[in-house]
């Protein structure tokens, strides 16, 4: 008994002296939630090492692509893209998410939890699912993650890395950007004419597994743009409570006479880029269910390809 008691407190000691950043971000929502305060650091930086710590316990193998990005505003500064690259083919279905968040006026920097450490998570928890999948199967698509580092400068780590790319592989391209909490995925319809197959898919999807999924005519830019404007098939998500989603599907596509108050912001937008995009925010249950769609839709365009 004195021995089992012993063993336990060690157990729990160990376990305690682990840090987050080194536990697997995956299996379980409450896996996410521990795996989502390791995020709140100060410096995209740090942002790296807990991306990689993560990967690294999740099992994924990765590798890092610096670029010398920066703007006018930072001057020159180095960035660092992280890509797992899982199964084999001749062609790719592109998953991009990205790790950097903005810094705060007074020298604070955002926790970046909805935008978008939430979308990170899930990309994780789609990878791993798809890991498992492929594991030794001959499939006609690679699963290639790219997650972005400087996407709040101006989208840079994504044109980096389709810089140097293959284009010719690419058969489709799955954003994810805030997708933190909520039930409801959002979805951009702006992502041009080559789009309307994979648009087809996610709709398809949406309908089999009864998920409330809202296409935006007009919907924000991230890192989904770069892969537009080179004429590649996209699709943009996020995830939202449904009256957010609502009244940002108004605020954007509401024209003159939106219907709502004079002045109003949709929360999630007072929300991201300042202090209020915060730890509390993020629901494991939510990233959890949305990582499980994200791997769902790849699969389904890698069959329809
Ligand atoms: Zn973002």
């Amino acid at each position: 008994m004195t021995r089992t008691l012993f063993g336990t407190a060690l157990a729990v000691a160990l376990l305690a002296a682990v840090p987050a950043t080194a536990q697997s971000p995956v299996g379980d929502p409450a896996a996410l939630e521990t795996a989502a305060a390791a995020w709140v650091q100060l410096s995209n930086a740090a942002r790296f090492e807990v991306l990689t710590a993560q990967l690294t316990a999740a099992g994924l193998p990765f590798e890092v692509q610096a670029f010398e990005g920066g703007t006018a505003r930072t001057g020159p500064l180095e960035g660092r893209n992280v890509i797992v690259t899982l199964g084999a083919g001749p062609r790719d279905i592109v998953l991009i998410a990205h790790y950097d968040a903005v810094p705060l006026n007074g020298g604070a920097f955002s926790q970046g939890i909805v935008d978008n450490a939430g979308g990170v998570l899930a990309m994780i928890t789609a990878a791993k699912a798809l890991q498992a999948g492929v594991a030794g199967q001959p499939f006609l698509h690679r699963f290639v993650f790219v997650l972005t580092d400087q996407e709040e400068l101006g989208l840079i780590g994504a044109s980096k890395w389709l810089e140097v790319a293959d284009r010719a592989r690419i058969a489709a391209v799955i954003n994810a950007d805030v997708a933190a909490y909520g039930e409801t995925i959002m979805y951009g319809e702006n992502n041009g004419p080559q789009s309307t197959g994979v648009l087809r898919a996610l709709r398809l999807q949406c309908a089999e597994r009864a998920t409330t999924c809202i296409g935006f005519p007009v919907y924000p830019p991230s890192d989904d743009r770069v892969f537009t404007a080179a004429g590649l098939p996209v699709l943009s998500l996020g995830t939202q409570d449904a009256i957010g989603a609502h009244q940002m599907w108004l605020a954007f596509n509401g024209g003159e006479a939106p219907g709502l108050q004079e002045g109003f912001v949709p929360p999630v937008f007072q929300r991201i880029h300042s202090a209020g995009d915060h730890l509390d925010l993020f629901d494991g249950e939510a990233v959890h269910r949305f990582g499980g769609f994200l791997a769902d839709l790849a699969l389904r365009i890698a069959r329809a390809e």
